[in-house]
């Protein structure tokens, strides 16, 4: 049994639906699935691992392991060994103190540990093409332990056919010596009250940061603390800007600034802003993955700002066909980024809030929906549901049960498919009333009372006349008195 299903790879159905414990209480079961011990001699397999979330530890039934590895175990005061059945060779020694035998600390690779659908890393990675996903596998960052070939749902809802952007001839050697800039206008405000962001875009990583805005006036602002962002953090000078001509762009104080620090600013000509292709090219790409993340979540559009973060920080961890299938984290940070944290967006969460919790009988989590990971610590962004204030928590545990907000703003297509059920049961009792006999339409209307609405009463004979037919209820003769028509 395990608290997590993070150790899984692959997540199963359960029948299993609760756990009797030696309080007597019963706790609920999320899921199974396999996974592998690995240790430094060898790999063992876990079959049919049980994700209890309210269990503290990570138990494991000898019976079973000895059954389904064909290894012995004995057992003695210091530890435990597990022997191969057949030669007694000592494959594991565990030693430990106090009451419970212990396990070290698995080492499994990352590449087991990572083991998920490649559907599910779809997700987790926020909709990339197939292509980002492969040259992953092919770097051991993530590993699919299954290729789900399916069409996902909301990549189609979400991103439509690329335009070509005209491709820029400029060759950058090192970061910060051109940023491509910027602004994208929503058509709606987001929850925090943001009605445009701001895009930079490093020419030679291809990394990229957002920065949500209220006014566009906001740009200048976060122009002077870019750049010295980049000189304390990388020591590297900005060397030169490109963008197109909007005002946040061409003003007096951002002109004052950029030829104080020996800027240049390149801009596109008069309404032709494909010559600020790449920063054009990223806008497409981050609201393709912002419109897919908020679909595939359910989630309303004034999520935007939340879901751009998000898209953000997983484009930067996604290799890029633009600089060669490289991972521009890795361009500019010159070391690999890591892929065990993620989890898919606006799924269901549980923070750990013992630290805030009022007492020690007080609950320790409450359920959140995860908005994605914050740029100033190391940990999960959580929205609570019940308060609607966002908590940043290093220590999540973080489900694929579902999407909290699914339930609250369900997709468009559900009323549709309503109506037209509604419909196509309309045209059914139409077409009934056409084939129903004379004399049992005249049965019935003999029991019509007029002092009920001419609205209920005409479906109501129609109905039992159809569940008759089916014997679903009885005849007329057995429906009892209070209940006739
Ligand atoms: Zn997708």
């Amino acid at each position: 049994m395990s608290s997590s299903d993070g150790i899984l790879l692959q997540r199963l159905p359960t029948s299993i639906s609760s756990v009797l414990v030696g309080n007597g209480s019963s706790i609920l079961v999320a899921c199974h699935g396999h996974s592998i011990l690995s240790t430094k001699t060898s790999n063992f397999a876990l079959n049919n691992v049980l994700v209890v979330p309210s269990i503290v530890q990570n138990l494991l039934f000898v019976r079973q392991f000895t059954r389904d590895n064909h290894f012995s175990i004995e057992f003695d005061a210091l530890g435990f060994s597990v022997k191969d059945l057949s030669t007694g060779r000592v494959m594991l020694r565990c030693n430990s103190t106090g009451d419970l035998y212990t396990l070290p600390q698995s080492n499994t690779s990352p590449s087991a540990l990572l083991a998920a659908s490649s559907s599910l890393w779809h997700q987790r990675l926020g909709h990339p093409a197939p292509a980002a996903l492969d040259c992953l596998n092919k770097n051991n960052s993530t590993s699919c332990n299954k290729v789900a070939d399916c069409i996902c749902h909301a990549c189609q809802l979400g991103k439509h056919t690329r335009l070509p952007f005209s491709s820029s001839t400029t060759q950058t050697a090192a970061p910060f010596e051109l940023l491509h800039c910027d602004v994208w206008t929503s058509p709606i405000n987001s929850i925090s009250g943001f009605s445009y962001y701001l895009v930079i875009l490093d020419d030679y990583s291809h990394f990229c940061w957002t920065f949500p805005l209220r006014r566009k006036s906001e740009v200048h602002q976060h122009i002077v603390e870019f750049v010295a962002y980049a000189r304390t953090q990388f020591g590297l000078p900005v060397k030169c800007l490109q963008a197109d001509n909007g005002t946040e762009f061409v003003n007096n104080a951002t002109s004052t600034f950029l030829v104080a620090h020996g800027i240049l600013l390149r801009l596109s000509c008069p309404c032709t802003s494909a010559q600020n292709g790449k920063a054009e090219s990223t806008l497409r790409t981050l609201n393709n993955s912002v419109r897919t993340l908020l679909l595939h979540a359910s989630m309303p559009p004034s999520y935007w700002a939340e879901a751009l973060a998000a898209a953000c920080y997983l484009l930067n961890r996604r290799p890029s066909s633009s600089i060669h299938s490289e991972v521009p984290y890795t361009r500019l940070f010159r070391e690999q980024p890591t892929y065990d944290h993620l989890r898919v967006f606006g799924c269901l969460c549980y923070p750990n809030l013992q630290a805030t919790s009022a007492h020690k009988l007080a609950s320790r989590s409450t359920a959140c929906v995860f908005l994605g990971y914050p740029s100033s610590h190391k940990g999960y962004r959580c929205l609570d549901l019940s308060t609607r204030r966002i908590i940043i928590s290093r220590q999540s545990f973080l489900t694929s049960l579902g999407f909290p907000l699914q339930t609250a703003h369900p997709l468009p297509i559900l009323p549709s498919l309503i109506s037209w059920l509604m419909t196509l049961w309309i045209l059914c009792l139409a077409l009934l009333t056409l084939q129903l006999p004379r004399h049992r339409l005249g049965l019935l209307r003999r029991h019509h009372r007029p002092l009920r609405s001419e609205r209920t009463l005409s479906s109501r004979p129609l109905l039992h006349c159809m569940l008759d037919r089916a014997g679903v209820v009885p005849c007329p003769r057995q429906v009892p008195q209070h209940l006739r028509l």
